[in-house]
């Protein structure tokens, strides 16, 4: 079992992920249920910025949201994961997101097919809840989590949607998979007039395929590997700006 500050950690790094690929903006949120305790979970607070929240942000709430752990206020939507948690006993993971492309599909009411590998999560359907008033008390979060059903996915009509995982890393994964695959079909339309899904067989075999550990894996190491390489690159820029502004202090001399 993860230790709870490697996970709080995680938890972290996966909405700063999330923040960077514009799928999280600065209202997303992202939570897990506690190790060890199905009943409790860890979400990101609604006040820390999700492009510098680090595991030490992370709150923990009970599954009707009320504050268990931490100073500072859990987000106003907090009733969209508990909801989802109390419904679905396999969830460990869940993400409220905002991806822009996504989104529009709920927007157009076209539904989101698998066109694309891993898009092949998404293989019974990305329903719609049609209500984009923000979730914010138990019985709208209620509702939400009926029309996921058992599905890994819903939208949310103008507004997001949410995503589940069987842990952190599987939901960041998925977030990212389902974003790639409305991108894909957005293109394929303006390509064509055809919009080639995936048939039931080939979304059993292709996921047989790719939903295993070491492709979820590799993903997270890619999208980590971006955040620090990215914070390498800032460094340089840093050291090199030191090194200018050095110089031009020496010349000045
Ligand atoms: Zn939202």
């Amino acid at each position: 079992m993860q230790d709870l500050d490697s996970l709080k950690a995680d938890l972290a790094t996966a909405i700063r992920l999330l923040t960077a690929e514009g799928l999280m903006d600065f209202n997303g949120h992202l939570s897990v249920r506690t190790p060890g305790d199905p009943n409790k979970i860890l979400i990101n607070p609604r006040s820390v910025s999700r492009t510098s929240v680090t595991g030490g942000d992370i709150v923990t709430t009970d599954l009707r949201g009320a504050l268990v752990d931490g100073k500072l206020d859990p987000p106003s939507e907090t009733p969209i994961h508990t909801a989802i948690y109390r419904l679905r006993p396999d969830v460990v993971s869940v993400a409220h997101i905002h991806p822009a492309i996504a989104t529009a599909f709920s927007i157009a009411e076209t539904p989101i097919v698998p066109v694309f590998t891993l898009g092949c999560l998404f293989g019974d359907g990305v329903p719609v809840f049609d209500k984009p008033d923000l979730v914010r008390t138990d019985a709208l979060g209620d509702e939400l989590a009926e029309v996921l059903g058992a599905r890994r996915a819903a939208l949310m009509r103008g507004h997001g949607a949410v995503v589940v995982g069987e842990g952190v890393v599987e939901c960041f994964n998925a977030c990212i998979w389902l974003e790639e695959n409305a991108k894909k079909q957005l293109t394929a339309r303006q390509l064509g007039n055809v919009v080639h899904a995936f048939s039931p067989d080939e979304i059993a075999r292709v996921k047989n395929d790719l939903w295993r550990p070491e492709v979820i894996r590799k993903t997270w190491d890619y999208y980590t590997a971006k955040e620090r390489t990215g914070d390498a690159r800032v460094d340089r820029a840093k050291t090199r700006g030191k090194s200018a502004s050095a110089r031009a202090a020496r010349t000045r001399k």
